[in-house]
């Protein structure tokens, strides 16, 4: 057997680890031009370092990454909305959340892939037959192989030529965000808070550190789809609407710059009810794009990757194993993309009245609640 990978981002690159680790023979293309040192931060939950303690490589991220102590959703004056405390999450799943840059994280998979990224390569179309199936390139060349995984992102060609068409969802806010290269105080660098502006209309930052010289910043608003600022603008318009956050923010406005910002609106898809056709099958962002409000959408593709190896590696064929892979999978990611774009909506509520009743419905989630839902987030069977 042999597997054309179609995509090396997060996904991508834990599938060819992951099909590495059983013995199954892969190739892997991406559409970019090489690997370059692409976007800011990322937080990997327990789930998705469970998966990477099984591939072999949680100890190399631990080492590069940052465990801070909690992680909160607080309002404006401080108060605790949610919270995240990693201590215990280690006591009970075995490890922490950890915050890192994502080009370490992508260096740090690209080291441990056998086979190198074959760059430069678009996926424009496929087609297969009863031998295997071939995917066609932008430049005019192909790859065969028996089954093609669509690892390639929220526009997956391989979903949109070959297994299904999907609809778009604009969560109505646009997000940036930075890698600061500064270093914060010890007692800033213990919490990463996510601040929600008494103002809501989608208002809402954090900082956080990832690495040494590495702050993670973020901020998101509503706005139409498609607005694009330029950084220049961009800057100034972000110090204006958090002129009023608390604390050390005000400090970590002032180091960041414009070269620093990345701009993207925050869509999803809805969710599908088919994931697979003929020998094609889809991970990741491909197959379930979810907003990022519940930090979620690494974590289901790294979870993926794991599940979809163990599939393919257990069932005598590959349509047995795409039907249980997707029967394993549909479930839990299409509750994780409903409920980040849930609160991508209570965000979005504008006033002091409604953000006020925001606050109070994220402040009455009962303990047993909180804890069930971080059950289902971080305590994923990866064995059934
Ligand atoms: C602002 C923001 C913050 C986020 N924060 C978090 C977080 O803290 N934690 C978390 O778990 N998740 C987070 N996510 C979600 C996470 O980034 C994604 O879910 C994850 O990157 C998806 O990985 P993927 O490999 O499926 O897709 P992608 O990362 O999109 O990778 C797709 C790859 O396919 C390639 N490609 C695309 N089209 C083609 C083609 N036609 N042919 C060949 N190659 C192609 C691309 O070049 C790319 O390398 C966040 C998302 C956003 C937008």
């Amino acid at each position: 057997m042999k597997v054309i990978i179609i995509g090396a981002g997060i996904g991508g690159l834990t599938t060819a680890l992951a099909l590495q680790q059983r013995g199954i023979t892969y190739e892997i293309y991406d559409a970019a031009q090489g690997n370059q040192p692409v976007g800011a931060g990322i937080m990997l939950g327990a789930n998705a370092m469970r998966v990477y303690d099984r591939l072999g490589i949680a100890g190399e991220l631990k080492k590069k990454a940052v465990l801070a102590d909690n992680i909160y959703i607080r309002n404006c004056r401080g108060e605790i909305l949610q919270e995240i405390n990693n201590a215990e999450v280690e006591r009970k799943y075995g490890t922490g959340t950890y915050g890192l840059h994502r080009a370490t994280l992508q260096g740090v998979l690209l080291e441990h892939c056998a086979q190198p990224v074959q760059y430069n390569k678009h996926c424009a179309s496929i087609n297969e037959d009863s031998r295997g199936i071939t995917v066609h390139f932008l430049d005019g060349s192909s790859a065969q192989g028996t089954l093609v995984i669509g690892a390639d992102g929220i526009r997956s060609a391989v979903r949109e030529q070959y297994v299904t068409k999907a609809r778009y969802r604009y969560s109505g806010q646009t997000c940036w965000r930075a890698i600061i290269p500064v270093d914060l105080p010890a007692a800033e660098a213990r919490e990463a808070s996510e601040i929600w502006s008494k103002k809501g209309d989608g208002l809402r930052a954090m900082f956080t550190q990832v690495g040494p010289q590495q702050v993670y910043f973020w901020a998101t608003k509503a706005m139409p789809a498609g607005t694009v600022m330029s950084p220049e603008k961009a800057l100034p318009y972000i110090r204006e609407q958090l002129a009023d956050y608390p604390g050390y923010m005000q400090t970590m406005l002032q180091h960041l710059r414009p070269e620093h910002l990345i701009q993207n609106d925050l869509s999803d898809l809805e969710p599908l009810n088919i994931w697979h056709r003929g020998r094609a099958v889809l991970l990741g962002d491909a197959a379930h794009a979810t907003t990022p409000n519940v930090g979620q959408g690494a974590g289901l593709a790294i979870e993926d990757a794991w599940v979809l190896a163990q599939c393919l590696a257990a069932k005598e064929n590959y349509k047995k194993a795409f039907e249980t892979y997707q029967q394993r999978r549909m479930g839990r990611a299409k509750k994780i993309v409903q409920l980040s774009w849930q609160i991508a909506k209570l965000t979005n509520w504008k006033g002091r009245f409604l953000t006020g009743l925001r606050d109070g419905l994220m402040k009455s989630m009962p303990k047993r609640m909180a804890e069930k839902q971080l059950a289902f987030f971080y305590g994923v069977n990866l064995d059934e």
